[in-house]
């Protein structure tokens, strides 16, 4: 059994209401109900810990909206993630909130339990765009979210932006990015607005003036590029930061690592097998045991993840852990790479395979040929 660090992420599914794009499990919820949840993940991460007796290199609190629970829950969840896993001295422990409302107090209670990263749902900058998604706060109310933040002593901040909105163009999104520096955001998540089956987006997408491909490719190009120009380095698809700032966390997962999720709709992967919760509060708080998912760790499978960054794959690290086999598909890859370089779909560099902006808007295709 395997002793080294992992990443742990804690689901948190509760709302103050429904985003109408957003196919994420969460759900309105009072006290009570919030109440057993704690004491739910409480019993679950005193029965992993124990069991798997691993240090954790990063925790990450998502949702639906930890900031939900409120301060004393979240103190409660947090003290006893430390209380049951080694949480190393270095470790990320970053907590998504909504800013909905003052969050002084939530903060507070994050800062007290060990939290040093905040993910802020902005998602834009602009009033109609925020309308139109169906958010609950303004621009003004993330910018106090993120100076609530820092004065609570959390000064990671990583921000949300969404992109290829009805009536999107250059002009709203470049505002946004200036927002977001105006915040002095340290991290951008950009990701392109996806219209989830089963979504109230969904059932009004013909009567939804969106963007269409070739446009929706553009405006994610120009939010690459002046994310870019304002300080944010690109180091996934969707994912920008200063220097060092990269969220420790999701680096995990797209290089194939392990990782513990607890809470209802959570997966993990962990010693070469995948495993979830259902999405079910329900089965959750009756402590159900998750659900097998088969083996995970292929050769195939870490590829299709490590293309998603930005650093790409390495001969090295492709060998380091699947041997031959590695070093043969490196090779093959590598000779099926040259006209993606040539078109400026890949780094045309020698020693890396890495896809460039441009090849990350057909990754699924492009690696789908590079597999073959
Ligand atoms: S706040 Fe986030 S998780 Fe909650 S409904 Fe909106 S997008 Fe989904």
């Amino acid at each position: 059994m395997s002793c080294s660090p992992l990443a742990l992420y804690l689901h948190v599914p509760f709302c103050d209401g429904k985003c109408p794009y957003c196919d994420f499990y969460s759900l309105s919820a009072d006290d009570s109900v919030m109440d057993r949840y704690v004491t739910a993940m409480q019993k679950a991460l005193a029965h992993w810990g124990a069991a798997l007796s691993r240090p954790v290199h990063s925790v990450y609190l998502g949702g639906g909206t930890p900031s939900q629970l409120g301060p004393q829950r979240l103190l409660r969840l947090l003290q006893a993630v430390f209380r049951s896993f080694s949480v190393l001295p270095s470790a990320e422990v970053t907590m998504e909130a909504n800013p909905t409302r003052d969050l002084s107090e939530i903060w507070a209670a994050a800062s007290a339990g060990g939290v040093n990263r905040a993910s802020i749902g902005l998602q834009s900058s602009n009033p109609k765009e925020l309308q139109l998604l169906g958010r609950r706060h303004t621009a003004e109310q993330a910018f106090d979210a993120v100076k609530q933040a820092r004065k609570a002593g959390i000064h990671n901040v990583s921000l949300d932006l969404m992109l290829a909105l009805p009536g999107q163009g250059e002009r709203e999104i470049g505002a946004s990015v200036s927002f977001c520096q105006q915040c002095r955001a340290d991290h951008v998540s950009a990701y392109l607005l996806k219209i989830e089956e089963g979504t109230p987006f969904a059932r009004q997408r013909e009567n939804m003036t969106l963007p269409d491909d070739d446009r929706a490719a553009d405006l994610y190009l120009f939010a690459c590029d002046t994310l870019e120009k304002s300080g944010y380095r690109q180091y996934e698809i969707s994912n920008f930061a200063h220097p060092g700032r990269e969220g420790q966390h999701n680096l995990t997962y797209w290089r194939d690592e392990e990782y513990l999720g607890l809470g209802p709709g959570a997966h993990s992967f962990l010693e070469n097998r995948r495993f979830y919760y259902p999405r079910d509060l329900s089965a959750f708080l009756r402590g159900d045991r998750p659900i097998e998912d088969g083996n995970g760790g292929t050769l195939e499978e870490c590829i299709m993840l490590g293309l998603r960054l930005r650093e790409g794959l390495t001969q090295e690290k492709l060998t380091a852990r699947y041997g031959e086999e590695g070093k043969t598909a490196y090779a093959r890859m590598s000779k099926r790479a040259i006209p993606y370089q040539k078109a400026g779909l890949m780094q045309p560099v020698t020693g890396r395979l890495a896809l460039t902006p441009k090849g990350f808007l057909v990754s699924n295709e492009l690696i789908s040929e590079l597999l073959l």
